[in-house]
């Protein structure tokens, strides 16, 4: 039986980031991943074609958290970017999310900023106390741009009605009076300048830190005689699905290249509430910045079975996870953390917040 002092199930960011924290602080460490590669869901790779794709859908790094991003900075340069998306209505790409251009382009109209303001106060559906997610879009736009840009696309992406979604869904889209067109605001938006694979080289490259793939916990946690346990998967899984199953939800997706089209949209993601089985086609040069002569695409087509990509925010979802944290609360010897542990819709910088946290509970 081997020793060591934490055994982190989990490469992406929480693993990685509690990793580098405990080795930075002299602990020696075991990350294991039961995939190939490091970097969890924000794996990128150069496809077939020479072109950087990620393979588990586009991953674009935001963030108002200067620690955070300092953080990060320590292990990447950056290129900036900020993102832009279209939204797909009768054949059209509007900008999405919505905001004055969408209003106008739609409706044939020439509002300014308290033009726009007016009508939506117009056309919103007040909603009081706000709880889904059809309340949140139906209390800012009302039905028209609601049925238009959400309904079908959160039908689609969840498998559920906009009601049976906790508010915070749809609440991740502002909307917007003024021209801004960008998907985020916040204050560092960047991509990492080689891309996120080489960034967790950097971060798991220290003495203190041996990483082995290919190596699922199951495997290994009745051989494994660790101080500590940091994990990073879906947290029923850790306890072997005792209450029943925590509903992940899951994509397929499909890789595309495109020979010689130097540009396929005119965006980075074009979004398709209404049409077709999958939800956006997302094209990378955008993102990554790279020149190639031909582009790679991606689309996501979601499913309920499949990797766990999603926690899926709904109230009996969170009751049934509220179980599992008090079985995991009583493990004094185990971290829990990340998005399929914690079961939260995180991005990646609150990843990276939540696993400095931990280090520094860990640390003392
Ligand atoms: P993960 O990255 O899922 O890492 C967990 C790791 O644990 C995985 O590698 C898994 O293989 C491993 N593991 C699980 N169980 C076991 C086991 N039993 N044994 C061994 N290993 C195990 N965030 C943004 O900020 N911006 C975006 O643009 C963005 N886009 C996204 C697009 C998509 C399609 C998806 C799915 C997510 C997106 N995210 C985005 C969210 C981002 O991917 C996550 O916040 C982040 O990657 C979560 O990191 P994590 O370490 O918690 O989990
Ligand atoms: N959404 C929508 N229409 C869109 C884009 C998003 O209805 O064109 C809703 C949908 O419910 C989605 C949620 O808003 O799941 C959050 O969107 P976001 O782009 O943040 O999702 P992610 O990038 O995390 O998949």
């Amino acid at each position: 039986m081997k020793s060591l002092s934490t055994l982190i199930v989990g490469a992406g960011y929480a693993g990685s980031v509690v990793a580098r924290e405990l080795a930075d602080a002299g602990q020696r460490v075991l990350v294991i991943d039961r995939r190939a590669h490091i970097a969890g869901n924000a794996y990128d790779e150069y496809d077939e074609h020479g072109v950087l794709v990620h393979r588990y859908g586009p991953h674009i790094f935001h963030t108002n958290g200067e620690r955070i991003f300092e953080y990060l900075s320590r292990f990447t340069e950056w290129r900036a970017y900020e993102h832009r998306v279209r939204g797909v209505v009768d054949g059209v790409g509007y900008p999405f999310p919505i905001n004055r251009d969408t209003l106008n382009r739609l409706y044939g109209l020439e509002l300014d900023e308290q033009g726009a303001a007016a009508f939506f106060e117009r056309v919103r559906e007040p909603r009081e106390p706000v709880r889904s997610s059809e309340d949140v879009v139906l209390n800012s736009v009302g039905r028209d741009l609601y049925e238009k840009f959400f309904l079908n696309y959160t039908r689609k992406q969840w498998g559920l009605e906009p009601s049976q979604l906790k508010a915070g869904v749809a609440a991740r889209i502002p909307v917007r009076t003024n021209t801004d067109d960008r998907y985020f605001t916040d204050t560092f938006q960047a991509m990492p300048k080689h891309g996120y694979t080489k960034m967790f080289e950097a971060i798991l490259d220290h003495p203190n830190i041996t990483v082995e793939l290919g190596v699922d916990f199951s495997a290994l946690r009745d051989r494994i005689k660790a101080r500590h346990i940091v994990y990073t998967g879906p947290i029923d899984a850790y306890f072997d699905y005792r209450y029943g199953r925590l509903p992940y939800r899951s994509l397929r997706f499909e890789h595309e290249h495109l020979p010689d089209v130097a540009q396929f949209q005119e965006t980075g993601t074009v979004n398709y509430p209404n049409e077709h089985d999958y939800t956006r086609i997302t094209e990378f040069k955008h993102l990554t910045g790279q020149h190639h002569s031909g582009t790679s695409i991606v689309r996501e087509y979601p499913q309920a079975e499949g990797d766990p990509y999603y926690p899926v925010p709904r109230a009996e979802n969170e009751a049934l996870f509220k179980r599992y944290q008090a079985l995991a609360e009583q493990e004094s010897e185990v971290t829990f953390v990340g998005r399929l542990a914690q079961y939260r819709y995180y991005n990646m910088d609150q990843v990276v917040g939540a696993a400095l946290a931990s280090a520094k509970r860990l640390l003392g």
